[in-house]
Formats: structure tokens, sequence, C-alpha cells
């Protein structure tokens, strides 16, 4: 049996150096801690490594997700099609603007979204696809673009998992009308709280602007009446959506690290893969062949048919090793909220069996090649040890 390692290692946990902390404190000793120049600093720095013509950033990704839907004005009326395999968020911005998420279930090989199962899920009332670039994966993107542009919907890339990563050679934030980066702290580069939208469609661009502040304008051009220099005009319902400069010079010295940091995450996953293969009961994470993960999560899935400890055994068997394991995601139709609205089991099947199985290791890139030994040998033991 290993020795139990003393302090619990997490499944993320965010990497900040003196350079990040000097870049935070030149904010807090200048002149703007909120609406100052260091937002547009971060906003260009996160759209040029994207390759997009503009960034919009936000308090968080989820109000950046809530304002990608009122820019593609989802409403009452409208379903959006989404994965069943994800945070919470990526449904409830749906939501949040009165429309219908609708859920398409997960290739059980990739667990992202079907293209497929999207087509299957399509109605006249469609309006939008909301893919997941699951655990850093990119979706299907050549395939999810070709049915938005045969049945004109907008897509809106949840990339909160999968910044820096490629499909079919082509970085994610090119491949949909507008993509969606988290800098929450597990992700792979942070700023506290703190999301951003990408996009090269100026209208989306505008409405993501105003959304971000209360639905407020100053610009000449958008102006309906202009009465002096004080005015403003509020031509929607927007929110006080945005981020501050001092979270915004954190996320700009943070992204001068970022390849490196998915670097070292694409060794650490290596590494599992490698000390992890032909162990018996353990499926390991498969990979498209278009796709070149990020890795955000590295997540084994147990085989049910054959004889060892089920999950909820063997993820209270690596807790007690101080292992930070986790479960990502019971599909999210099935939280008590979602089946008041009607949702029930049954409605995404692959789903719902990776649910029982999946179990998420840890990987950030402050790992060391002995804290992998210690959670492979931990996981051989537990299932093994009957
Ligand atoms: C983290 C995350 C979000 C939301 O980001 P926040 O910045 O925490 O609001 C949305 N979708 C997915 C898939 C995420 O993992």
């Amino acid at each position: 049996m290993s020795i139990k390692r003393e302090k619990m290692l997490p499944y993320g946990q965010q990497w900040l150096d003196e350079e990040d902390i000097e870049a935070v404190v030149q904010v807090l000793k200048g002149d703007f801690i909120t609406q100052g120049p260091a937002i547009e600093a971060f906003e260009r720095k996160v759209s040029d490594y994207a390759g997009t013509r503009y960034g919009v950033a936000f308090a968080n990704g989820t109000a950046a997700l809530h304002a990608a839907c009122f820019a593609a004005e989802i409403g009452p009326n409208d379903e959006v099609i989404t994965t069943p395999l994800t945070f919470l968020a990526s449904s409830n911005c749906i939501l949040y603007q009165g429309g219908t998420p609708v859920f398409a279930d997960i290739n059980p090989v990739t667990y992202n979204i079907d293209p497929h199962e999207i087509e299957l899920k399509l109605t006249p009332y469609t309006k939008a696809v909301i893919p997941v670039d699951f655990s850093g994966q990119p979706a299907e993107m050549d395939r999810i673009q070709e049915i938005a542009r045969l049945h004109n919907l907008i897509v809106i890339e949840d990339a909160a998992h999968s910044i820096g990563a490629q499909y079919q050679g082509r970085k994610v934030g090119t491949w949909a009308d507008m993509t969606m980066f988290s800098f929450h702290p597990v992700k792979h580069v942070t700023t506290g709280e703190g999301g951003i939208i990408v996009t090269d469609n100026e209208r989306f661009y505008r409405r993501l602007l105003q959304f971000r502040n209360h639905g407020m304008t100053r610009d000449p051009q958008e102006l309906i009446s202009n009465e002096g220099p004080w005015y403003y005009e509020m031509q929607s319902l927007g929110y006080n959506y945005r981020m501050t400069d001092i979270q915004a010079a954190l996320g700009t010295s943070q992204m001068n690290k970022l390849d490196a940091f998915i670097e070292k995450r694409k060794i650490l996953a290596d590494l599992y893969s490698a000390k992890l293969a032909d162990t018996p009961g353990v499926i390991l994470p498969s990979q498209h062949a278009d796709a070149s993960s990020s890795w955000h999560l590295y997540i084994i899935q147990l085989d049910s048919k054959l004889n060892i400890p089920d999950r909820k055994n063997v993820f209270q068997k690596l807790r007690d090793m101080n292992i930070g394991v986790n479960v990502h995601y019971m599909p999210v139709y099935l939280q008590p909220y979602y089946k008041n609205l009607g949702y029930h089991r049954g409605l995404c099947p692959h789903a719902e069996s990776y649910y029982e199985n999946c179990l998420t290791l840890p990987l950030f890139p402050k790992m060391t090649e002995q804290d992998i030994d210690y959670v492979v040998t931990c996981i051989k033991e537990a299932i093994n040890e009957m």
C-alpha cells in the first residue's frame, strides 16, 4: 500500500508567479482599477492569440455566454442545441434569454456533442448551437459549421476548457461565430474570475459591448439622437458584466505563459496515458484524429462490465488518499431545476452512462511526475483491492 500524501492534491490549480503579482501591483498603483486601458490590452492579447478581430472581456465566463446569447438575439420561442455533458452555464445562458435548451447526446468515444445527434434535434425553431470542447478537445467543428450554414444557425463555442486547442490545425476561436474562454482559476490561465468572447463579426462585437455595460452606448454612430457631449443612450437591457483592470492585467501576464502551461499539461496527460495503459478496467481518454486537445481535464472511465469496484468506491478510496478526484459532469438535464422544466432521464443515454463511470484525475501544470506516479499507483491499488 502507498503511504498517504500529506496535502490534498487538487484536480486543478492556478500557477501565479512574481511577474503576475507585479502586473497587478502596477494597476493598483495607477489611475484606473476599472474601465481603464488594461481591459483593451487584455482583449487584444486574447483575440490576437485566438486569431480573431475582436474580443470583449466579461466579469466571468458565464456572463460572457449570457452576452453571446443576447448578441445572437436568442429569445422566447428559440431553441438552442447544446450538450448535456457540460457545466451548467452552457445551458443556463439559453434560459437567461428565455430560450429553450435542447440536448443532443455525446459521441461515446470523444465525449463531445455528436453532430449527427444535432441534426436529429433540429426543428424550425432552432436558432443556435452551443458546442462545448469537453476536457479541452475541440468538438467536430467542421461538421457543426456545415450543419449551421445549411440551417442558418449561429454557433457559440463554449471553449472554457479549450483555449489553445486546435481542430484540423486551426486554433479554437476562429471556428465559431462567437467563442467563449473562461479565466476561472481551474482553467488554463486565470484572472480570478473572468471570461471573454472572441469574434470576427462586428455586429456581434457591438452588441456584446453594449450588453456588458447596461445596454448603454456613447458611440456617435449608434446614437439615435445626440443632445451633447454628456449624452449616452440605453438602447437595450444590459447588465454590469465588466471585468476590472486588476483582473485584466493579471490575465495579460498569464497569457504570456499559456503555451508553456499547455505544453506541460500535454506532457502530464501523456504520462497518465503511458502509465495507466493496459490497466484492466480503466478506459483512457480518446482523441479524434482532427483534434489536438489543450488538456483541461484528464478523465478516465471505469469499465462497469469488469469485476472491479464501482466508481463511487474508487472515488472514495482516492479521496481517502488525499487525491482530489472529481466527476465532470452529471448531465445538466438531470439537475432538479431542469427536471422541473420537464426534462427526463433517458434523453441522452450515452451521456448518462458516461456519467456513471467517469472519474477526473488531477491535472495542472505545477504537477510533477511524482504526483502522477502517486495517482496512478493509488488507482491501481484501489481497483485491485476488492
Ligand atoms: C468554467 C466553465 C464555464 C463558466 O465559466 P465561469 O468563468 O466559471 O463563469 C462555462 N462552461 C464550461 C464548460 C466551464 O467549464
